[in-house]
């Protein structure tokens, strides 16, 4: 059946990750303007909008300590979330390079390193296996691309861990804990950039975080494309577990 969505994708066979127009773009103008950047003051280890600058703040409290500094491109809302679940779940791995461009300018003024090695937050290999693609992996390239740099796997999980969605705070990181392994390196960097997709709770980085400073790295830098930031009902059931 050759109708008119079929004629104009054999034309301009690029779908707009946000609006889903046809502009031959992966995310156009429109909705790369309307992806709300975090701009102003943050929660150094977290990287939650805040009015103030504040190293720990009433969400993330002291369980992120072992993250240097976290900081998220945009908040977690439209059009970036659709766009962030076509690029895990909609084979949509070529908006990798181009969100991966975006996270890698927020990231650049927090580097104190000349060269930091950047690497993911990985999957287990059988979920890898199951999507074809670990799209933090793809994403952490594109934001090393855009450095000058290349990514670098530190981390494997060291068992499949079920998804964290459903779960309280104290399960994610009871969910989260011994999950990660480091993997012999030849790169070394005492800053590393740990790269992922959305930050929530920060349970998981905060447990890469800490594989990796058991390695031996200095600073760990958490750089994600966006920061769930969970109204005050969420966070509090999240700190009651
Ligand atoms: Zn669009
Ligand atoms: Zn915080």
């Amino acid at each position: 059946m050759l109708n008119l969505n079929n004629i104009i994708e054999l034309l301009f066979p690029v779908r707009c990750a946000g609006c889903g127009e046809y502009l031959r773009r992966p995310i156009c103008p429109r909705c790369n303007a309307a992806i709300r950047r975090v701009s102003g003051h943050t929660c150094s280890r977290c990287g939650k909008p805040t009015a103030y600058p504040v190293d720990g703040c009433l969400q993330c409290g002291a369980h992120m300590k072992t993250v240097d500094r976290a900081v998220a491109m945009a908040v977690y809302e439209e059009p970036l979330r659709s766009v962030i679940h076509k690029l895990k779940y909609g084979n949509g791995w070529r908006l990798a390079a181009p969100l991966g461009a975006m996270a890698a300018a927020s990231l650049a003024p927090h580097l104190l390193s000349e060269r930091p090695v950047v690497t993911f937050v990985p999957m287990h290999f059988r979920k890898r296996r199951e999507r074809g693609y670990d799209h933090a992996e793809k994403l952490a390239a594109g934001v090393a691309r855009a450095l000058g740099l290349e990514a670098v796997p530190l981390l494997q999980r060291a068992r499949p861990s079920p998804a964290q969605a459903s779960l309280g705070y104290a399960e994610r990181r009871l969910n989260v804990r011994g999950a990660f392994k480091p993997r012999p390196a030849a790169e070394r960097s005492w800053e590393v950039v740990v790269v992922d997709d959305v930050l929530t709770t920060g349970s998981t980085m905060a447990e890469c975080a800490a594989v990796l400073k058991t390695g031996g790295v200095r600073r760990v830098v958490a750089c994600v494309l966006a920061r769930d930031v969970l109204d005050t009902g969420q966070a509090a059931r999240y700190r009651a577990g």
